[in-house]
């Protein structure tokens, strides 16, 4: 246990999909060689394959206290980026030759898995789900490294990779669940989200949060009574993990998305929720439907006019108070853009 531990709730009833979290985050740290197919935050549609490519599936994570094995992923399954031939397009006479990749059409990608979900009309439904690194209360990926390069900051909880004592060997890949590491082929180590540390050691949200234009992300401290994380993970208890049976105690909590009705065959609105149950149990287990039935009289709460702490934290009506403590302006940062100071350095 560290003895602060940062954490953020990620609300999937706002999330639109956009993708302006992936590129936040992309643009700010993983531009250098090597990280083309690196996504340290991620945004995918489900039910669906996820990235990297149906990671669900392979494994890793603790049962009854014990590492189990898992997979690594393959550079494709995390989601090489595609070759367009532009020279095609603008020399050869072919308009249409940079809007599919080379190579035909595919059938998945990293951040792309969109809008499919399951069901069939009109009976279909999907929701999104953003991902990043859960900085572990017990990770799976420390547990696993031989050479003690992955630790968790005692002041915040933030788990980081010491990229001079890393050999590439990604065990940390196979034995994390969530498959939130990513190798890079160039430098021939393991790199992950680092919650932006840089930033939020200077009181700056993180990118992903500040950057979200539908006000999905909250952060702060599990310990912090006034802010926004204790409120909705620890006080009210509506924000629950993302697979918790795989053992490592995440610390990025989602408030689960509630459902329109499905329709009967008449195209009439019924009683039964579109997102079936035990598919959202699957994810998060089953007090998601305790979850389910707060929010729901939470929300007749306001229908009628009376006052909802929960409502009201979760419309986020004042946008910095998402952000507990981290809610300094980035541009007040010193002109050396500060917050951009190599991560690297930070982590030894
Ligand atoms: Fe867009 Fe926010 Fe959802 Fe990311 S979390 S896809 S920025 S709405
Ligand atoms: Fe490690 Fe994976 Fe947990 Fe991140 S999500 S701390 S990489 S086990
Ligand atoms: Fe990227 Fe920072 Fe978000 Fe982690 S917390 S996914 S490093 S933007």
């Amino acid at each position: 246990m560290s003895k602060r531990q940062i954490a953020m709730v990620m609300d999937l009833n706002k999330c639109l999909g956009c993708h302006t979290c992936s590129i936040a985050c992309k643009t700010l740290w993983t531009r250098q060689e090597g990280m083309e197919a690196m996504w340290w935050n991620s945004v995918n549609t489900a039910p669906g394959k996820g990235t990297p490519k149906n990671w669900e599936e392979m494994g890793g994570g603790f049962k009854n206290g014990k590492a189990q094995p898992g997979q690594r992923p393959t550079y494709e399954e995390y989601g090489k980026a595609w070759d367009f031939d532009f020279d095609k397009m603008f020399y050869g006479g072919d308009r249409d030759a940079a809007l599919l990749p080379e190579g035909g059409d595919p059938d998945w990608g990293a951040n792309w898995d969109e809008d499919v979900g399951a069901g069939e009309h009109p009976h279909n439904y999907f929701f999104y789900i953003p991902r990043i690194c859960n900085h572990c209360t017990d990770p799976a990926c420390m547990n696993a490294c031989p050479r003690g390069a992955i630790f968790k900051r005692d002041e915040d909880g933030i788990v980081l990779i010491n990229e001079d004592r890393c050999r590439g060997h990604r065990f940390c890949q196979e034995a994390c669940p969530y498959k939130k590491i990513y190798y890079n082929v160039e430098r021939d180590i393991g790199q992950k989200c680092i919650f932006c540390l840089p930033r939020v050691e200077q009181g700056v949200a993180t990118a992903c949060a500040r950057q979200c234009p539908g006000r999905v992300r909250f952060l702060g401290y599990r310990d912090d009574a006034e802010g926004p994380i204790h409120k909705l993970v620890d006080k009210h208890k509506i924000a629950l993990p993302l697979h918790p049976e795989y053992g490592t105690q995440p610390n990025v909590f989602y408030v689960p998305p509630m459902a329109p009705p499905d329709f009967d065959e008449a195209g009439d609105p019924t009683q039964t929720p579109r997102i079936p149950l035990a598919y959202l149990k699957s994810l998060f287990g089953d007090e998601v439907e305790r979850v389910l039935d707060v929010l729901d009289k939470e929300r007749e709460k306001t229908a009628r006019g009376e006052k909802s702490e929960i409502m009201d934290l979760l419309i986020s009506r004042k946008w910095l108070d998402m952000f507990g403590p981290f809610t300094r302006q980035p541009k007040t940062l010193a002109g050396t853009a500060e917050h951009r100071i190599h991560w690297k350095e930070r982590m030894k």
